[in-house]
């Protein structure tokens, strides 16, 4: 049974790692100079950084910035599946136009 103490402390760690999460998303976004993209796309942008887990934002950031082809690809075979990596190395799409390239192949 959790007490209202434990609870607390829960609700409280919950707050910070939202707090920290979504400082995070605007420090990479902002630090990304994302010159392109105007008030409507950068909203859309954060939002979708936001969604994704913390692990995939940096790739997802890079993107972006439109510098990195393999970054894109990456961050669009993660989004595909569900930000798993083993499944983008298993990945059962093989008439999709980024499977040859897809990252994390074994061979
Ligand atoms: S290669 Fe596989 S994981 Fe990547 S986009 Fe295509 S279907 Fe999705």
């Amino acid at each position: 049974m959790t007490t209202k103490r434990e609870m607390t402390a829960e609700t409280q760690t919950k707050a910070l790692q939202a707090k920290a999460s979504s400082v995070d998303v605007d420090g990479l976004i902002n630090a990304a100079s994302l010159d392109w993209a105007g008030p409507s796309a950068l909203a859309k942008i954060t939002a979708r950084c936001r969604e994704m887990p913390q692990t995939c934002r940096k790739n997802y950031v890079k993107a972006m910035k439109g510098k990195g082809l393999r970054a894109s690809i990456k961050a669009f075979c993660m989004e595909c599946v569900g930000w798993e990596r083993l499944a983008v190395t298993e990945c059962t799409a093989p008439a999709c136009p980024l499977y040859p390239v897809r990252p994390f192949q074994t061979k």
